[in-house]
């Protein structure tokens, strides 16, 4: 039976889904990464039940400093994560594109591989000596980590409030980087900027006008590029670090997703790569 706190945010896994069924009928060139998506969504969404339910000591950090991350990732039991995932790898790898099935097949076949890739990926550690040994790169072995740990992660974080004073450009409750930036009206501001966290979806209120990378203020270095269709998601750029994020502005689709309407754009972030921009965060399918 669903509890009535888990019973909510359970839905928002499945208008995720929705969503990603609706941009898949209308974006067919964005096919390939919505169709992994939908493959990746209920394994995310049973992971995200069951760190609900499970009992996760120390991992929330109360009364800590006002710029300090509120969750503690690498407190979490790995002891208690690793048969997780390692059912998540064998529900996800039949389902996944040949470069990823073939990574994760290595991971799936050793233990301490697992572990040691959980606990560094927790710890914020590079992943680069793990991926040497299975022949890719880093960036390519992370998927594998943060698709696990995302849904763990939103979980955790939806308990604790985001401090109302938080005005980094890392996310309050994680400390990882910010995968796309939002607008929207609320009752206290019209059009407010929030950044969402790329790891646990947290959302917080960041500036208009600056550059959440390096803190780049001045006008005449920012630029926003938009494309007819679709209006709502439009790229970010700053001059003076090279670095872009994407905004999803509700205000001019109230249906969208922001972090699968972020997947179904992938035009954007092709046409970024090409100008020579890099992306602060990029999301889970690797663009
Ligand atoms: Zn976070
Ligand atoms: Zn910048």
């Amino acid at each position: 039976m669903t509890t009535g706190l888990s019973r909510r945010p359970l839905q928002q896994w499945e208008v995720r889904r929705q969503r990603a069924v609706k941009l898949l009928a209308r974006r067919p060139h964005a096919a390939p990464p919505l169709e992994f998506l939908l493959e990746l969504l209920p394994l995310q969404s049973e992971l995200f039940r069951w760190s609900t339910e499970a009992e996760w000591p120390g991992a929330i950090v109360t009364g800590a400093g006002d710029d300090t991350p509120k969750l503690r990732l690498d407190a979490l039991s790995i002891d208690l994560l690793v048969p997780r995932f390692a059912t998540f790898l064998e529900g996800l790898l039949p389902h996944s594109p040949d470069v990823l099935a073939e990574i994760g097949a290595g991971v799936q076949a050793r233990e301490p591989t697992q572990r040691a890739l959980l606990k560094h990926y927790l710890a914020g550690q590079d992943l680069s000596e793990i991926a040497a040994g299975l022949d890719c790169e880093a960036r390519q072995l992370e998927f594998f980590p943060r698709a696990f740990m995302q849904p763990i992660a939103e979980a955790l974080a939806r308990d604790t409030a985001v401090p109302e004073d938080w005005q980094e450009n890392f996310c309050p409750m994680c400390g990882r980087l910010p995968q796309l930036a939002l607008l929207r009206d609320d009752a206290a501001a019209r059009g407010r900027r929030l950044l969402v966290c790329g790891l646990c979806a947290s959302e917080w209120t960041f500036r208009r006008g600056v550059c959440p990378h390096c803190g780049e203020e001045r006008p005449g270095q920012l630029f926003i590029h938009s494309v007819p269709d679709p209006t709502h998601v439009y790229v970010d750029e700053c001059k003076s670090c090279s670095a872009y994020l994407k905004t999803v502005d509700l205000r001019k689709d109230g249906l969208a997703v922001p972090l699968v309407d972020e997947i179904a754009t992938v035009e954007l972030d092709i046409w970024a790569e090409e100008r020579g921009l890099w992306k602060i965060q990029p999301n889970l399918l690797g663009m």
